[in-house]
């Protein structure tokens, strides 16, 4: 008879390679199965993971992980069709204890996936699960290609589009609760980006972006820097770029091609494209009989505009998914009842909470006017406090012409964005 394991996990993404860690550490039989060549091969992020939920798995886990850069910088950039407005916060804090790191994920993960393997995890890579095992109304393991193999508890990480979720029933996909993201990787010598980053001692920054370079279309743009190299890339809703007929292309070459933009990864070579769909507003239901969602696969990621958390949470989840599944196998109890703990797990920790506290943002960041209206606002004003040509209004005044017409609307999109975001 073959095997059968305690926990098989489907993708060795964060959320994956978290749970199999966890349940490894226990002492479980954990197969973890991933398509890819390798993990990480195939998966796309912007850059930054926010350090403290791996902190608590793996305590000081950049002394030892392929880390980037520890971000210290963070600006945010609003650009009009002709001129930028950067704010630049810069924060010794950032720094101690770590509060973000930009990363690379190919290597990353798989780090990651062998921090569970050297743990006791079997990793089968290059294997697509393609289906889910049922007996009696219950999962009892996965099917890939003609093997079968059955585990107590099956955990789904296998990202965004999971086929796995929806197999159980759990997620229906809309397009309209997705956003589409598009990376590049640019090499760049590394004294280079220091010095066009303002940077020193392999510190890191995160330059986020607003306005012209999603041609007003829902979204922003990214820069992380990384040792010798740039991500760099766009986040747009996927509805609203078919709606507006833009390709997903244009919009990175044109960003590209932006001068601002264009001084910043000047000489530096591309060696790496890729996209990938992100669960914006894409809640799945979290479990049922002998299995448990965790991760993209779950819609679990907050972005609240300038943070987008989807590591952190990948993480977190994954780990309450071991605890969850260690209580089970202690019960001998594979119900949905019992592996509701889960989502017990999920509300007492950050997870939940933070997926409540930012649940208007997603419709907030939907609003065309945050894309228009205010970076044209913001470089109209600087504008006007720039340039002198004889006589001078004050600010206020300044303010008062250029929102003419519009204060009410203003108003209203500041208290929607304060009660969001
Ligand atoms: C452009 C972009 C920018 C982003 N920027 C950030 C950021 O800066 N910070 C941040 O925290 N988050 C960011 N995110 C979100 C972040 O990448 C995800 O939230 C995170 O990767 C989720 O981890 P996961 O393990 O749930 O899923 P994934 O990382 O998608 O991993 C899923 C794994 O499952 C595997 N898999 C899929 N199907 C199967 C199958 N059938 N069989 C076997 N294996 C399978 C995949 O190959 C993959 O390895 C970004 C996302 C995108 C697209």
């Amino acid at each position: 008879m073959a095997e059968k394991f305690d926990v098989i996990i489907v993708g060795a993404g964060p959320a994956g390679s978290a749970a199999a860690y966890s349940l490894a550490k226990m002492g479980f039989n954990v197969l973890m199965v991933e398509r890819g060549k390798y993990p990480g091969a195939k998966n796309v992020m912007g850059g930054r993971m926010y350090a403290y939920a791996l902190n608590r798995l793996i305590p000081d886990f950049w002394k030892e992980a392929p880390v980037e850069r520890c971000v210290t910088h963070e600006k945010l950039t609003f650009l009009s069709d002709k001129a930028s407005a950067t704010l630049d916060f810069q924060d010794e804090e950032l720094l101690e204890p770590p509060n973000s790191f930009t990363i690379l994920r190919a290597r990353f993960d798989q780090w990651f996936a062998n921090k569970a393997v050297d743990a006791g995890a079997t990793l089968i890579s290059n294997i697509r699960v393609d289906d889910l095992l049922w007996k009696d109304k219950r999962v009892i393991g996965i099917v890939a290609g003609t093997d079968k193999l059955e585990a107590s508890v099956v955990i789904v990480a296998d990202g965004a589009v999971s086929l796995m979720a929806e197999k159980a029933g759990l997620k229906k996909f809309l397009a309209k609760e997705f956003a589409i993201g598009m990376k590049e990787i640019i090499e760049l010598h590394g004294k280079t980006i220091e010095d066009r980053f303002s940077l020193v001692n392999g510190e890191g920054a995160a330059q986020l972006f607003i306005g012209q370079c999603t041609k007003q279309i829902p979204g922003g743009a990214f820069i992380y820097t990384n040792k010798t190299s740039l991500s760099l890339g766009i986040v747009v809703y996927i509805d609203h770029l078919i709606e507006n007929k833009v390709e997903a292309y244009e919009l990175m070459r044109d960003f590209n091609s932006n001068p601002v933009i264009a001084k910043l990864i000047e000489g530096g070579k591309l060696v790496e494209y890729s996209a990938h769909i992100i669960p914006e507003a894409s809640r799945t239901g979290l479990f049922t009989d002998g299995l448990l969602v965790v991760g993209d696969a779950a819609g679990l990621l907050v972005n609240s505009g300038i943070t987008l958390r989807g590591m952190d949470m990948a993480i977190a989840s994954g780990m309450a998914a071991a605890e969850a599944s260690k209580l089970a196998l202690e019960k001998q109890d594979f119900s949905k009842k019992s592996l509701s703990y889960y989502e017990q797990l999920l509300k007492n920790d950050f997870v939940l909470k933070d997926m409540q506290t930012f649940k208007r943002s997603p419709e907030f960041l939907q609003n065309a006017r945050l894309y228009s209206l205010y970076p044209e606002l913001v470089c109209r004003l600087f504008h006007r406090l720039a340039v002198v040509k004889g006589s001078k209004k004050r600010l206020f005044d300044e303010f008062l012409e250029e929102t003419k017409g519009k204060k009410i609307q203003i108003i209203r999109d500041l208290i929607r964005g304060l009660r969001a975001l």
